[in-house]
């Protein structure tokens, strides 16, 4: 997968991680409605004294989800633990993180549809009424106990809301979806991480980079970093329209944001599948790219963006999406939408 864009996490830019990701909501640009009802659920809940109800955000990766789990649990006044749901094996790794939650704290659980079905079961009772089932001693001894818990809030982060069972989705009383942001909300957050990094750039080539990060602020701040590097480089650290113009070509995301991986991804269809309908399993043979990959990172922007389409039959590229390639929009194709 494309290191530049993609909407991973990755080690090298980790150290800026932490510096560039807002605390507070007044720093976080973006996402108003989510934050207006999330303000008002934190502040009732914080008059009632009660712990702030279970949240779960879904969303396309580097939206925000981690950063407004931090920033709620800042706002509730309250510690957070953070897990993910790979890292949770064992009904004994839960018991272990919930036995030792601080009171209202915020348990956060990333990738929460990869929890697996036991786990997420034995979740149940924990969200519902603060108790777990532990079990004491081996063999014949063995004795179930139920152990109460403190009262916490869970958080779970998803990119794909749809693959949670529902009576799992049913016990979160707030449920929230971040959408791509807009380009004013994107300028912002250019603008203050450049701040925070201490750059020079003026507001052409913060525009630029924000209409050129697929509306991610992960692939902003991402963006932001690689074409400090041209700066650096080529224009006495300083960046503006042009210079971001040019780092941009050069690291080959083209005027819509688009990387190589989204030209290939709808080039393919277009030239061995006469546009599609095609499946996705079929798609991420041909691009030797994991099907999740291409549903989690890649499509949800093609398809916001209105260059790709799902039908029952499989994916098909659109009249725009073979503009945007430069291509002609074959005419008498029945497969047309
Ligand atoms: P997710 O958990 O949805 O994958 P993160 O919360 O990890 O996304 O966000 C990715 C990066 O983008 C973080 O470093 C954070 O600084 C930045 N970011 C996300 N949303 C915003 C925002 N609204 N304003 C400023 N920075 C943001």
């Amino acid at each position: 997968m494309d290191r530049i864009l993609d909407g991973s996490k990755d080690q090298a830019d980790g150290q800026w991680e932490l510096k560039l990701r807002p605390l507070c909501f007044e720093d976080f640009p973006g996402q108003s409605k989510v934050k207006e009802k999330l303000e008002i659920f934190i502040q009732a809940a914080k008059s009632r004294k009660d712990p702030l109800d279970h949240v779960l955000l879904s969303g396309p990766p580097g939206l925000g989800k981690t950063t407004l789990a931090h920033i709620l649990a800042g706002a509730l006044d309250v510690n957070i633990k953070t897990t993910s749901g790979p890292a949770i094996e064992k009904k004994g790794d839960l018991a272990a993180i919930l036995t030792n939650l601080q009171p209202y704290s915020v348990l956060f659980i990333d990738e929460i549809h990869r929890l697996n079905r036991t786990i997420e079961e034995y979740l149940y009772s924990a969200m519902e009424d603060f108790y777990i089932d532990l079990v004491t001693g081996d063999g014949l001894g063995a004795r179930a106990m139920k152990y109460k818990l403190v009262p916490f809030t869970l958080i779970g982060a998803t990119t794909r809301a749809g693959l949670l069972n529902a009576p799992f989705r049913d016990r979160f009383g707030i449920v929230e979806r971040l959408n791509f942001y807009d380009k004013n909300s994107l300028l912002k957050i250019v603008v203050r991480s450049a701040e925070v990094m201490e750059l020079d750039i003026d507001d052409d080539g913060a525009g630029e980079i924000a209409r050129r990060c697929r509306g991610t602020p992960r692939i902003a701040n991402r963006l932001l970093k690689r074409v400090r590097d041209y700066a650096t480089v080529k224009n006495n650290g300083s960046i503006d329209l042009e210079l971001a113009q040019f780092a941009l070509d050069h690291l080959e995301v083209d005027s819509l944001g688009l990387d190589e991986m989204d030209r290939r991804i709808l080039t393919l269809i277009i030239e061995k599948f006469e546009g599609g309908p095609v499946g996705i399993d079929t798609l991420s043979a041909s691009l030797s790219e994991e099907r999740d990959t291409l549903e989690d990172v890649y499509e949800p922007f093609l398809l916001q963006e209105g260059l790709l389409k799902k039908t029952p039959r499989g994916r098909v590229v659109t009249r725009a999406g073979y503009a945007h390639l430069g291509m002609e929009f074959p005419r008498s194709s029945d497969i047309q939408i």
